[in-house]
C-alpha cells in the first residue's frame, strides 16, 4: 500500500454517521476545540463502530492543539500517559480522550520524541504532526478513519472504508515493520477480527505467524491490559481460537499452551473453551466476569499439573496446591502481570476446589460462608461440565444454596459417613486439616 497524497473525503450524505449518535460529552469536546480555532475530529474505534452501525464503547478525539492547550480548555481535564501524552476530559462517568495528531514513525526516525528498542519496538511516541501523519501511525486501516465535526465528513487516508465493507483487518503499511514496532498490535488484530467477525488480511496474518515470539518482550503490564480486553469483550471464545490458530496463545500463556498440545483429547482442552463460552454469554447478557475468574480458568491446568508433581515428591495435597499456585502465578507474571487484587482471589478459587468434596459436619455450612464461595462454586460447575468432577457434586451444591435450612441439614446428613465409622482421632485430624485450609 502506497501513501496517497490526497485522502478520500466522504461527505455527510454518503456515510451513515449522524451527529445524534455521538455522546453529549464527545460533542461538547469537539465543539469547544473548534470554537477556539482548532481542528477536532473523532477517530479510531468510535468512527469504525459507527460506520458499522454499532454502538461505540467510548469516543476518542484528535486535534491539532497540544495536550497542554487542551487541558486548559476544560475544567474537568487532566494530562495522562508517558508513552502517549493524552488529555482525559471527564463528564461524570464518561471520559473523552483527546490526543494530539502524531507523526508517522518513518518520517521521524531520528526525532527526539520517538524512541525505539533494538528490536524496533516503540517505547515513547510523542512527536506531533499533521492529521495525515496521524493516520499513518495508527494500527489498522479500519481504525484510522476520522469524523470531522466541522462538516460531518469522514476522512480516509488508508483505505479503511473499503476494508470495513469487506470485513478485513489490515495493518497500515508494512505489517512486519508495524508489528515489530508494537507487538501488542498482533493481539489487537485478533481482538478486532474476533469482535467484528472480520478476516485478518493475508500479509498481516503471515506476519503474525512469524513475529509471534516478539510478544515475549512486551512489558507484562501492557500484556495484561490487552489480554483482559481480549477475554472481556464478549468474544472470548473466538479470540482464544484465533490466538491459537495464529500461534500467539503460547506466547501469552506458555504453561497453558504446553498442557493443551500434550493433552488434546483430555479435559484441559474443554475446560478453557467452555469457560470462555460461558464468559461470553454472561458479558453479552450485561453481566460481568472478573479477570480473576478468567485467569483462574486459564491457569488451572498448569496449576493442577504442578500440584501433582509436588505431591509425587511427597507433599500434602493442600500444601502442594498452595505451592503450585505460587509457582504458576510467578511464571505467568513474566508474560502478563497479575495484580494482587486478582491473584489473591485466584488462589482462593483454586484452594476451595478440594473442599467441595467434604460436606459432612460443619464443612458445607462453613464453605458456603466463604467470601469466595460463589466464584469457586461457578468454577467447580465448569470443572464438572468438563468431566473433571462428578455432575452430582455440582448439583448438590446448587441445591444446597436453594433450599431452606432444615433441608440443608438433611442434605448434609445424607452425605455424611455413618456415625460408627468416625473415630475420635480421625475427626480431630480432619478438624485440624480444615482449619489449616482456612
Ligand atoms: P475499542 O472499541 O476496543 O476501544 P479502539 O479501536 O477504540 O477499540 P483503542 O485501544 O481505544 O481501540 O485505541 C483507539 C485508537 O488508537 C485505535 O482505533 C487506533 O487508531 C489507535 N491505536 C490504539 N492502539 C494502537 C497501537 N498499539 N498502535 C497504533 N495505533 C493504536
Ligand atoms: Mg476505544
Amino acid at each position: 500500500m502506497s501513501k496517497p497524497r490526497s485522502p478520500v473525503v466522504i461527505p455527510r450524505s454518503e456515510h451513515p454517521i449522524s451527529r445524534a449518535q455521538l455522546s453529549e460529552s464527545a460533542l461538547k469536546v469537539l465543539i469547544r476545540l473548534r470554537e477556539v480555532g482548532h481542528e477536532s475530529q473523532l477517530v479510531g474505534g468510535c468512527v469504525r463502530d459507527l460506520m458499522l452501525g454499532r454502538e461505540p464503547k467510548d469516543f476518542d478525539v484528535v486535534t491539532d492543539a497540544q495536550p497542554e492547550t487542551v487541558r486548559k480548555l476544560f475544567r474537568n481535564a487532566r494530562l495522562i500517559g508517558r508513552r502517549f501524552r493524552l488529555v482525559h476530559v471527564r463528564f461524570g462517568r464518561e471520559i473523552v480522550e483527546v490526543a494530539t495528531y502524531r507523526a508517522a514513525p518513518e518520517a521521524e526516525q531520528t526525532a527526539a520524541g520517538l524512541e525505539l528498542t533494538e528490536a524496533g519496538r516503540i517505547v515513547r511516541d510523542n512527536v506531533y504532526g499533521a492529521m495525515e501523519d496521524d493516520a499513518w501511525r495508527r494500527d489498522f486501516t479500519i481504525n484510522a478513519l476520522y469524523y470531522n465535526i466541522a462538516d460531518f465528513s469522514v476522512t480516509d487516508y488508508v483505505g479503511g472504508v473499503a476494508d470495513l465493507k469487506q470485513g478485513i483487518v489490515r495493518v497500515i503499511g508494512d505489517p512486519e515493520v508495524r508489528l515489530r514496532e508494537d507487538p501488542v498490535r498482533m493481539l489487537r488484530a485478533v481482538r478486532f477480527a474476533a469482535k467484528l467477525g472480520f478476516k485478518i488480511e493475508a500479509r498481516t496474518a503471515g506476519a503474525l505467524h512469524k513475529l509471534a515470539p516478539l510478544l515475549r518482550d512486551v512489558p507484562p503490564s501492557r500484556m495484561f491490559d490487552e489480554v483482559i480486553k481480549l477475554f472481556q469483550g464478549g468474544c472470548a471464545l473466538t479470540s482464544f481460537e484465533m490466538l491459537r490458530h495464529y500461534e500467539l496463545f503460547g506466547h501469552v500463556f506458555p504453561l497453558t499452551e504446553e498442557g493443551m498440545t500434550r493433552e488434546q483429547d483430555g479435559f484441559p482442552i474443554t475446560l478453557v473453551p467452555r469457560a470462555l463460552a460461558n464468559t461470553d454469554t454472561r458479558i453479552n447478557g450485561g453481566k460481568s466476569v472478573t479477570p480473576a475468574f478468567l485467569l483462574a480458568v486459564l491457569l488451572w491446568e498448569p496449576a493442577r499439573r504442578q500440584a501433582d508433581r509436588l505431591m509425587e515428591r511427597g507433599g500434602s495435597p493442600h500444601e502442594a496446591f498452595r505451592m503450585a499456585a505460587s509457582d504458576v502465578l510467578r511464571e505467568q507474571a513474566r508474560h502478563t502481570s497479575i495484580p494482587r487484587r486478582f491473584s489473591t482471589p485466584m488462589r482462593e478459587i483454586w484452594a476451595l476446589q478440594p473442599r467441595f468434596a467434604r460436606r459432612h459436619g460443619k464443612h458445607a455450612f462453613r464453605l458456603v460462608q466463604h467470601e469466595r464461595f460463589r466464584a469457586a462454586y461457578d468454577f467447580l460447575c465448569l470443572r464438572a461440565e468438563a468431566g473433571e468432577e462428578p455432575a452430582e457434586l455440582c448439583e448438590w451444591w446448587t441445591r444446597f444454596q436453594e433450599v431452606d435450612e432444615a433441608e440443608t441439614r438433611a442434605m448434609v446428613r445424607a452425605v455424611s459417613p455413618p456415625k460408627g465409622r468416625r473415630g475420635r482421632s480421625r475427626s480431630r485430624k480432619r478438624k485440624a486439616a480444615s482449619h489449616a485450609q482456612e
